[in-house]
């Protein structure tokens, strides 16, 4: 599997170096495909709470895998990641990036003008219950599988819109 992904994107040192590790994981997120990303969108913009338990699994099972950590951990780290990215707005500016100073618009300083409401590892911890190294690796994974996944079923539905316009 890491071959197959290392000659997909002409990399030929995957598996000893951490750096790489990371590259085939995020590869290997990409190619999680449209189940898990209409599960996730149905989850966030239908609040389909129904979906959760399949997807939270999906993503866990990747990050245990991938990070040799507990299953008990891995669906903690899955189910952080997923409240991570579909309660994304910053709570300082809703989302809006940026503030307006006394004379000037700012960039909102809780989020950097992300919009992002980003979670600092202290609040993972207390979610998940431990945290660091592989743990905190696997959650950089989960959330590239949810970011991923996304993204798959969104260009795969757009793709499908397109080819059905002609
Ligand atoms: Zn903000």
């Amino acid at each position: 599997m890491r071959e197959a992904l290392a000659a997909s994107v002409g990399t030929s040192q995957m598996g000893m170096e951490a750096d790489s590790e990371h590259a085939a994981d995020r590869i290997a997120a990409m190619a999680f495909g449209p189940r898990l990303g209409s599960l996730l969108i149905r989850y966030r913009d239908a609040n389909q709470r129904r979906w959760e338990r399949e997807a939270v699994a999906m993503i866990a099972h990747r990050v245990v895998r991938a990070h040799k950590i507990s299953q008990q951990i891995g669906l903690a780290v899955a189910r952080c990641a997923l409240i991570e990215w579909s309660q994304p707005q910053c709570s300082t500016c809703r989302g809006a990036r940026e503030m307006m100073g006394a004379s000037l618009k700012i960039a909102c300083h809780d989020c950097a003008g992300s919009g992002v409401r980003r979670y600092t590892d202290i609040e993972r911890h207390r979610v998940i219950g431990a945290w660091g190294g592989r743990v905190a690796r696997g959650y950089d994974l989960a959330l590239a599988t949810i970011t991923n996944a996304v993204m798959t079923t969104t260009g795969v539905t757009r793709a499908q819109l397109e080819r059905d316009k002609i």
